[in-house]
Order: C-alpha cells, then structure tokens, then sequence
C-alpha cells in the first residue's frame, strides 16, 4: 500500500520534512498548513520540488469550524474554503481534511451539518477538491465516526466522504468494527497514531502524546485491518502529534515513522490471516547469548566477575578481548577499538532460531545493519545496531561456535550464577519511543505497560521489552540525558539460586556490595512483615527484597564500574518483576 505522513510528524521547515519523508522512503504527505504557511517557498515551488522527490501530496490538513453554524458563519466558512482550495489547486492535492466543528457550533442536528457539508461538496467541485470529514474526539457534538459516517452518509454528495483517525476513535473506546459496514469509496482518507494509555483530556492527550502505532496502548494492527476489510486501497498515513518528534533529527525521525507503518501493515496482514506478512517471520528470542562490555581497560570488569565466581574461558585467538563464563552466563570484555572509553556496555547478543532471517527482517526495518572486523575462518555473527547504539547480535543455533574461538582460559563454566537474567539499557529520552518500537518490530519481543520510579535526579520513565516466557528481558529505562556523574548506567543482572550464598562468597572474594540503608530494612520489615532473623540476613549481607502474590526477588548490586554494574537476582516461585519499589534506594546509594 501507499504510505504517507503529515509534516506534522516531523521537525524542521517544511522542504527539510518533505526531503526526509522522502529519503526514508514515504510514498507521499499530508501538507499541515501551518508548515506551508511559514514556507518561503510557493506553492508551485512545493509542487515542484515533491515531484523532483517522488511524493504525492495527499492531504491538505486541516479545516475547521465549518458545520454545525449559523448561516452567517457558514457564509464565512465557504469563503475561507475558497481561498484554500485555491491554495490546494496550486499545490496539486486534491482532498482536504475537514475537521468536526470543536469551536464554533451552535447547532446539533446531523441535517444541518450534512446540508452544510453538501454545499461545501458543491463549491469544492468546482476546484475537483474532494473533502473528508473528521470526528475529532473533542468535536462539539459530532465526536464519533459513527455519527460523522451519518453525516457523510446524508450529504449523499460525491465530495463529500470521511476521514477516519485511529486516535479519535480509539482514544474514545469506540468499537471500530462498524468501520466494515462504510463503502470503501466514501473512505476518502486513514490517518493513523498510537497513545499511551493516560487519563487526561483527549485534546491535550492528542497534541502533545501521540505516538507511532507499535509505541502505545492501541490495538492498531486490528484497527486497520477493519479499515482494510471495508476495502480501503488509499494511503496509510501516519498524523502523529508529539513534543519529542517535533524536535528531534527529523531524517532519524523519518525513518523510524516508516518503520512503524512497515510493521503495522505487517501485523494488520496477519490479523486479517494472510499467510504471507509484509517482513520476513521471525520467532522471538530464546535467551541470552552472550553481553559485552567494552573499555580501554576491562581489569577491574575482570576483577568483579572473578569476585562473583565467573571463570575466564579465554581469550579471542585474534582480537584484544576475553570471554568469562558462569553457567549460562558469558560476559564478553572487549577492547578493540575503546580508547579512552570506560566500561560500557556495547552488544547483547540474543539466541535466535534463524539468524539470517533475524537480520533479513532487521534490514526490511531500515536497522542500521553493524559491521564489524571478521577474519578468514572465524564465524560471522549478523548483528543491528539499536536507537541507543547498542549493538544486537543474533546468535545461537548454528553460530555458537564462536565460543570456541576463545583460548587459553580454564573449560570451567565457573561458580553460582546461572545465567543472564535481564540486561537493563538506559535510554536517552528522546530515543526511548524509538526503542520501543525497534524491540517490539525488529526482535519481536512484547513491549509491558510502563511504569516511573522516583529516583534522586528526576522520575525515571521505564518500559520492559520481554519475550514470552521471559527468558529475554530488556527493560529500558529514560534517565537524565547527561548529569555531573556522566552518562547513564547500564547493568547487567545474573540469576541465581542463592543470592546469599553467591553475596558472601564473593564478599570473601573482596567484592564491595552496594551498601544498602538501615532505613530500608526498618521500611522492609513494616511494609512485608519479614521475621526478624530474615531482616538481620538481608541487612548484613545489602540484599534487598520483594514479593507478590506470585513469588519473591531477592537481588543485590555491585559498585558501579565506569557506566555499568552488575545485579544478582534470586527468583522464587512465579515472581516476574524487578523489584521496582526497592530502585530509588539503589539510586540513591549510587549516587552517594
Ligand atoms: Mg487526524
Ligand atoms: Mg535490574
């Protein structure tokens, strides 16, 4: 199908969004009047210059307060739309959006709306304008499709027809079934946008909070494919309002909008039981394959995951990094090309069933692919690099042999920790919508409902990406871009079955656990009610806990090292969080 976008969507003047939208690949766009507007350009040179791009300009957006008025102010209303159509004819669209009356009705009749519309149909004729008329969710009196397809319907005029807004009808809970039940050729255009779930006016809710579908809380893959069903062939465009998008690179935006129709034309296929999605099919992860660490100088990495009873397996037979290996566990520390740079982490590598399939999808995306140095004989890993920069490697399977490239270390799979249990990436918050988006369409894994937590420098906004099962955890968190400690921390936790047992080991190693306040254990012990000699363990030992009514975590933290740290992480029984409620007194005792 045909995609599209409004400039609403993206940043910079209106040449520079038109230029983006095209070299990301966008069929066409929705001209947001405000941009044309502030343009130095004339319409004529817009023309030109999309059709030198290869886009169609497939909306003029929007048009407001002309139903529902008196007759003086519909007199008004189809001089400004003669005006405009003027505009639109010089431009080259060919279909206006016209809004539901949020400002100036007085009248509540669907016949006087509809005989209004109709007159508007007349006069736009004339100009070979086509009008598609919108409920917004805050419409005075018409504020569902429903009662807008009414309205379309009566007007009965072959200009007149709707436009239908996955927003105003989601974002109200209206059923969108009844979409089937419209004419295809009376939907004259589909604008699509995700939200999170928030309780707040819809108005300000739409303005500030839309999101690319994939990124909120809407069933967007069933809405659409009832759009699809009714047998709407025009273009899927993208109107989302957003702070951040607005004032983010808008190349990188561009890209990462198409990313999103990519995926939910894709899921709308599926919904609709078409055998064949648009991307290749993917299964999710499997597991961790591994998790890399880079600095200058990995030593007192090193030093830590000896502590916590890692074994080193070896080192790369030519390249400057080592494997160290604890059960399932194996930490990558890598020094190739780190100068200057203190431990970070840099790779997650993901088992997958079928890592050229991973990365075919991953390229169908528009994922930066990552390339780095291979050497005769050694086994290549397919890998993407994330919005964050973290680079993600698809292995397992066939491509585990790159174990075996590592020499020289003990074959010993080390002590008590058992395997990765989530790794835990911070996100710069103009990038953390995109992350979503990219875990969920590029990996498959299932984006959970976020959630905040207080922290010492501000409220930390995190989002858990998982996949069934939950043996691939990534939550990710928006932390304060950049603060006097440099930039966020990232860490890695590790499973066990006895935190207390790997804790005082490792103590009698030399580690230096977190130091975790008294003030926590007295919190503890009147909030979950644990025994006294419980408390005195956890206590002496800096474990901190919780519980549920599905099991309970047990989890203690190392001293960071350069901008990561390590956690270990005791589950018992069915428990599947983090111990949200325990992070700020993990923050607060970092920061200090
Ligand atoms: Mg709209
Ligand atoms: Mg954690």
């Amino acid at each position: 199908m045909r995609r599209s976008i409004a400039t609403v969507c993206l940043s910079g003047s209106l040449v520079a969004k038109m230029h983006a939208a095209a070299a990301a690949g966008f069929d066409g766009i929705e001209v947001f009047e405000p941009d044309l507007v502030a343009s130095e350009l004339s319409p004529e040179e817009i023309r030109a210059l999309a059709a030198r791009l290869g886009l169609s300009l497939d909306l003029y957006q929007p048009f407001r307060d002309i139903e529902g008025v008196t007759d003086e102010l519909f007199r008004d209303g189809l001089r400004r739309a003669e005006a405009k159509f003027v505009v639109m004819n010089r431009l080259g669209v060919d279909t206006m959006l016209v809004c539901s009356n949020a400002g100036t009705a007085t009248i509540d009749s669907d016949e006087v709306s509809a005989a209004q519309l109709r007159e508007l149909g007349d006069l736009a004729a004339r100009y070979g304008v086509r009008l598609a008329f919108e409920a917004l969710a805050w419409g005075r009196y018409v504020d569902d499709y429903r009662r807008s397809w009414n309205i379309v319907e009566l007007a009965d005029h072959p200009q007149v027809g709707l436009c239908l807004d996955s927003f105003h009808i989601l974002s109200r809970g209206h059923d969108p079934a009844a979409i089937e039940q419209i004419p295809a050729e009376k939907i004259f255009f589909l604008q699509l946008a995700d939200a999170p779930a928030l309780s707040m006016d819809v108005l300000s809710w739409s303005r500030h909070h839309r999101l690319f579908p994939g990124e909120g809380s809407f069933d967007l893959p069933a809405f659409l494919a009832h759009v699809l069903r009714a047998g709407y062939t025009g273009p899927l465009s993208l109107e989302v309002f957003n702070d951040t998008f607005r004032q983010t690179d808008v190349g990188r935006t561009a890209v990462h909008a198409l990313r999103s129709l990519l995926w939910l034309e894709d899921q709308a296929r599926r919904a609709m039981g078409d055998a064949g999605g648009l991307l290749t099919d993917i299964e999710p992860p499997t597991g961790f394959d591994f998790v890399e660490v880079k600095a200058e100088d990995t030593g007192p990495v090193e030093v830590v995951l000896g502590q916590l009873g890692f074994a080193f397996r070896g080192r790369h037979r030519s390249k400057p990094v080592n494997l160290w290996t604890s059960g399932d566990a194996r930490i990558v520390l890598n020094e190739q090309q780190a100068r200057d740079a203190l431990p970070h982490l840099s790779a997650v590598g993901l088992r997958v069933d079928d890592d050229a399939a991973a990365a075919r999808r991953g390229a169908e995306l528009m994922a930066p692919a990552v390339h780095r140095r291979t050497y005769a004989s050694e086994v290549p890993l397919e890998a993407v690099e994330a919005p964050d920069g973290t680079e993600i490697f698809f292995g397992g399977g066939s491509t585990s042999g790159w174990v075996e490239e590592f020499r020289g270390g003990s074959g010993a799979s080390g002590g008590l920790v058992l395997g990765v249990d989530h790794v835990n990436l911070a996100q710069p918050w103009q990038y953390f919508d995109e992350a979503v988006l990219f875990y969920t369409s590029v990996l498959a894994l299932d984006a959970q409902t976020g959630v905040e937590v207080a922290g010492p420098r501000g409220l930390v906004r995190s989002r858990v990406m998982s996949s069934p099962g939950s043996a691939v955890r990534l939550p990710l968190n928006v932390v304060p871009p950049v603060d006097e400690h440099g930039p966020a921390s990232q860490h890695i936790a590790l499973v066990c079955s006895d935190v207390r047992q790997v804790v005082r080991e490792a103590r009698a190693r030399g580690l230096a656990v977190l130091p975790v306040p008294t003030n926590y254990y007295d919190d503890l012990q009147a909030r979950l009610g644990i025994d006294a000699e419980l408390r005195r363990e956890l206590e002496q030992l800096d474990i901190l806990y919780d519980r549920d009514a599905d099991g309970e975590y047990f989890n203690a933290y190392t001293q960071t090292i350069g901008h990561v740290f390590f956690e270990i992480v005791e589950r018992r029984g069915g428990y599947g969080g983090y111990g949200a409620t325990n992070a700020p007194v993990r923050m607060a005792a970092q920061q200090r």
